[in-house]
């Protein structure tokens, strides 16, 4: 089975979906009135008229990754600072499943990660006054050094920054939470 077709089958499973469930009624759940949710709320998924099922399962799959790979690139000698961990916050297990299939007549409950508009615009000035793409500490702390490159760079978006801070970190963003370095690869 190829890889893609078995985060499917996984997704599937995860949410219950039946196993004659066609392409277009996998789109319909995640585009009709959304459905079909990943729970994480990430702002760089497009809004539901665009969403697929296949970018949804993207997104997910690419979080996995994302996550294995800070795995690989932990520090040897890190044995934890208080506060300082990676949540992984999607799985496509069917016990705790990222994906979610609302009832017809459920909200979508989301990771809440707002910030004050104070902040906001502090961390809007930070990143506004650097060439660089704003990077999070923790995750930089995380990252044994040699491992240190590019994948660290997070979008130069207040909103992105603080959901990252939120659904990676459990903690509310704040400007001394991003620090730049530059990397050549
Ligand atoms: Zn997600
Ligand atoms: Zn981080």
């Amino acid at each position: 089975m190829r890889d893609g077709e078995k985060h499917t089958k996984s997704a599937m499973i995860a949410v219950a979906l039946a196993e004659d469930t066609s392409h277009t009624e996998q789109d319909q759940l995640v585009r009709n009135g959304t459905r079909l949710i990943c729970t994480c709320g990430d702002p760089r998924l497009p809004p539901a008229q665009d969403l697929s099922w296949g970018i949804l399962i993207s997104h997910v799959v690419a979080e996995l990754a994302w996550y294995t790979q800070h795995r690989y690139s932990l520090p040897i000698y890190y044995h934890g600072c208080p506060g300082e961990e990676v949540l992984s916050n999607h799985s496509l297990r069917s016990t705790d499943a990222c994906l979610r299939l609302l009832d017809p007549d459920e909200e979508p409950k989301y990771s809440g990660y707002k910030v004050e508009q104070s902040v906001a615009d502090e961390v809007a000035a930070v990143i506004a006054g650097r060439e660089d793409a704003p990077i999070c500490k923790i995750c930089s702390n995380l990252t044994k050094e040699n491992s240190r490159w590019k994948s660290l760079y997070l979008p130069k978006d207040v909103k992105v920054l603080a959901h990252h801070m939120k659904t990676k970190h459990d903690v509310q963003l704040t400007k001394n939470l991003i620090v730049f370095e530059y990397f050549r690869y």
